[in-house]
């Protein structure tokens, strides 16, 4: 190793040794920039050496309460690139170290899990998160850590029992939203196998959970459907507005098939019309149209489409109104055959869904984001090309 190395790894010791000291007393401000001036001196060290002399560093550095932090940064590093062979090794070497101090142990545990989650080593991942559960200070980000690895797995049963366990201690709503969903989850398994008992009593639960769960809303109106109760199965499609009208279009197209298929449809156009007032979307207003075309005649409701895209235009709605326009005429003229291609070209392979939080998006609903693993977050797009 030559000397200008050894010094520069030597400096970042020692001053990763003093800002551990400082860190426990120290205000938050000058946590966070302590912080930032050790995250400045790794940034230097990673990209002015090579990871084979990094690798060589490691296994030199002594380990104790200074060097601990830095240890666990190598480690980090490697695993952010996807050197997950070399994160654990770095992870490993510590906790074979008998120099290593007890009260560090967990962390670097919880630092060699998450190695082998990302290496999808899953049995070790999930042995070494279960035994730390308990843990004080690292049992609750282990516990997140294996749903996370259950959630992977489709274990739905299993990641809802670490998610209950930590609501018991815990009062963060965000785990009750993920509680829910993973109980709708096992809602839906029980309703593939025509166990509607079990799926309502899920269902229910789910909502105990939360109370604005769409996913469990929508799967009572499903076995409500199945056992013939269209009234009320029509009574959960209208509470999913009330608990979250971004998934209002979600409901409609079910809510659109019951009331034709079994309901009344003049009870229907009324509470659609105060659906669209508080919540407007193309969906719902083209539900809407259809309604009042079925009770007052395609006049009126090509009347209400043309209205309603002065104020809100949508391509959809637009093409509606070609067709209905069309129709209305006994003929399609060129110009409209014209709009309803190119607009037909302007939806086709667009996005209808996309995650609020990481910006996932695709034509099919995820209620379990494939990209930031968050539950409820991907929803539909609204704007001129889509809700
Ligand atoms: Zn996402």
């Amino acid at each position: 190793m030559d000397i200008v190395f050894q010094w520069l790894l030597l400096t970042v010791a020692v001053a990763v040794g003093w800002l551990v000291g400082r860190l426990g007393g120290g205000r938050t401000r000058t946590k966070i920039a302590d912080e930032e001036s050790v995250k400045d001196r790794m940034q230097f060290l990673f990209t002015n050496y090579s990871d084979e002399a990094v690798d060589n560093f490691v296994q030199s550095l002594a380990v104790n309460k200074d060097t601990v932090s830095l240890h666990l940064s190598i480690g980090r590093h490697f695993r952010n690139k996807g050197e997950t062979d070399r994160a654990i090794l770095v992870h490993q070497n510590l906790l074979a170290r008998p120099e290593l101090p007890p009260r560090f142990s967990p962390q670097v545990t919880l630092e060699l899990a998450m190695d082998f989650l990302n290496a999808g080593l899953l049995d070790r991942a999930e042995a070494l998160l279960q035994q730390m559960m308990g843990d004080r200070e690292y049992g609750r980000k282990a516990s997140q850590q294996l749903i996370d690895l259950y959630q992977q797995e489709k274990e739905w049963g299993k990641a809802s029992d670490v998610a209950r366990a930590l609501t018991k201690d815990d009062a963060d709503p965000g785990m009750y939203k993920d509680l829910a969903y993973l109980t709708c989850e096992l809602a839906e398994q029980s309703l593939a196998r025509d166990d509607r008992w079990t799926a309502q009593k899920l269902a229910k639960e789910a909502l105990d959970y939360d109370r604005s769960c769409v996913r469990a809303t929508l799967i009572l109106m499903k076995i409500l459907t199945r056992q013939g109760s269209y009234r009320e199965a029509g009574n959960q499609g209208l509470k999913v507005f009330n608990q979250n009208p971004d998934f209002g279009p979600e409901s409609i197209d079910r809510l659109m098939k019951l009331e034709h298929e079994h309901g009344d449809i003049g009870r229907l156009v009324k509470k659609l019309r105060k659906l669209y007032e508080a919540y407007p979307s193309t969906s719902l207003l083209l539900a809407l149209v259809e309604s009042v075309e079925r009770v007052s005649g395609r006049p009126a409701a090509i009347d209400l489409l043309r209205k309603e895209l002065e104020i809100r235009p949508s391509v959809r709605a637009l093409l509606r109104l070609v067709e209905m326009a069309g129709y209305e005429k006994g003929m399609t003229t060129d110009e409209g055959r014209l709009v309803s291609r190119i607009g037909l070209l302007i939806l086709a392979n667009r996005p209808v869904y996309r995650c609020v939080s990481c910006g996932f998006s695709g034509q099919q609903l995820h209620w379990l984001c494939p990209s930031c693993k968050q539950w409820e977050t991907i929803r539909p797009i609204q704007g001129v090309e889509a809700e």
